[in-house]
């Protein structure tokens, strides 16, 4: 059976986990060449690279650069050109959380969220339109999340990035609107992935919870199938965003979340 992203390239940032690895291995499946990125394990990103090309029968190539950084940035974009000759499909997913209360947010943490979850999809998206526009054809797809479109306490730089990354996008699917390039956000709920688990700890620590009462009491509480979100129902999403049938969604924000947000 034909795979209808071959011949495609997909570059997915933040891809060696979670969400990001279940869109590469989802677009992989539909027979596009990936550029996997972010950081963990030399041998377990080696074999996740091998396992994306036998999935895709394609080319899968890593690019671990810091997302943090728009030198790093440049290069790895210059690095997928060099491969394929550019990027049919951009999906911003790295990113980051830190949960504190806003009078004692970290400085650091503040700057470090906003340059990944919101500067970085800016600096993407700014290289990767020329191609896409060129060859009439292009999918620029964010992972945003509830929280661009909702708050919670003690998460302001995640929120504040993630309400940027909403309006961002709209912005720029106005701009391409007529080259075929369409640019939308995806906005899971709390889907169980390490960005989730890591951040138990802090929320415990903020709220003065047990492990349980965080999982149910915060994370679940305001889900209302009281179920997370899976990383491989975020990758069916993308899959149709990339497909024919979505080419007139543009500048929409795809909430898969439990019903948390029509609350
Ligand atoms: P994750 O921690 O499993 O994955 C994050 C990825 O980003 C990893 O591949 C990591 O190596 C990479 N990364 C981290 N810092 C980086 C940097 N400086 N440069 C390049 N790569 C870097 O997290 P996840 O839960 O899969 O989250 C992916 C995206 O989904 C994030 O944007 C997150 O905000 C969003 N999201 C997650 C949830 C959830 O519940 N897990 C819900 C809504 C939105």
């Amino acid at each position: 059976m034909s795979k209808f992203l071959t011949g495609k390239t997909a570059l997915i940032t933040g891809s060696t986990s979670g969400i990001g690895l279940a869109y590469a291995k989802a677009l992989a499946g539909e027979g596009a060449n990936i550029v996997i990125n972010g950081f963990g394990d030399a041998d377990a990103i080696e074999k996740e690279r091998q396992g994306l090309e036998s999935l895709s029968g394609a080319k899968a190539l890593y690019s671990g650069h810091d997302l943090t950084k728009v030198d790093q940035i440049e290069a790895m974009m210059k690095e997928a050109a060099n491969a394929f000759g550019g990027v049919d499909i951009l999906i911003n997913n790295a990113g980051m959380q830190h949960v504190a209360p806003v009078e004692e947010f970290p400085l650091d943490k503040w700057d470090l969220i906003i340059a990944l979850n919101l500067n970085a999809a800016f600096h993407t998206t700014r290289l990767a339109v020329p191609y896409m526009k060129e060859k009439k054809w292009g999918r620029i797809i964010q992972t945003a999340s509830a929280h661009s479109l909702v708050a919670s306490p003690y998460k302001s730089a995640y929120v504040t990035a993630k309400h940027g990354l909403a309006g961002f996008t709209k912005t720029v699917a106005l701009e391409v609107a007529t080259f075929g390039v369409t640019a939308n956000c995806i906005s899971p709920g709390y889907v169980w992935t390490p960005l989730v688990e890591n951040q138990i700890p802090d929320t415990m620590k903020a709220r003065n919870m047990t492990r349980e009462q965080v999982m149910n009491d915060v994370l679940l509480a305001g889900q209302p199938t009281k179920e997370f979100v899976t990383a491989e129902q975020v990758a069916a999403t993308a899959l149709y965003l990339c497909s024919d049938a979505a080419a007139q969604v543009t500048g929409a924000n795809l909430s898969i979340d439990g019903g948390w947000t029509a609350q």
